[in-house]
């Protein structure tokens, strides 16, 4: 079992890749003081206009 405290961008993104490329059962927790994973200061706008401020495709963070 792996804990990962702080389950913002970073955090998540982390736990999806270990699931992605573990080659084994794995059991990853997050850890946070909000009940939603990957919504941190700059990713829970409840605003639709907020956008990335660059082409989402770059900043991939599944290595194809
Ligand atoms: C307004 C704004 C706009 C941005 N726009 C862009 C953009 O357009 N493009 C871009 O590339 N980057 C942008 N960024 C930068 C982007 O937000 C960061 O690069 C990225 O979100 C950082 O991820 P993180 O996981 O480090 O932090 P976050 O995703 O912010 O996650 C931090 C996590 O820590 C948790 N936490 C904090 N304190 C505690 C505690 N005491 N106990 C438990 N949990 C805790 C929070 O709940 C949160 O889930 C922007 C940032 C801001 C603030």
């Amino acid at each position: 079992m792996i804990a990962i405290i702080v389950a913002g961008l970073s955090g998540t993104l982390v736990a999806a890749n270990l699931l992605r490329l573990a080659s084994g059962p794995l059991r990853v927790v997050l850890i946070d003081r909000r009940l939603q994973p990957g919504r941190g200061v700059a990713d829970r706008t409840l605003f639709p206009d907020h956008l990335l401020n660059v082409p989402g495709g770059p900043h991939g963070c599944v290595r194809r």
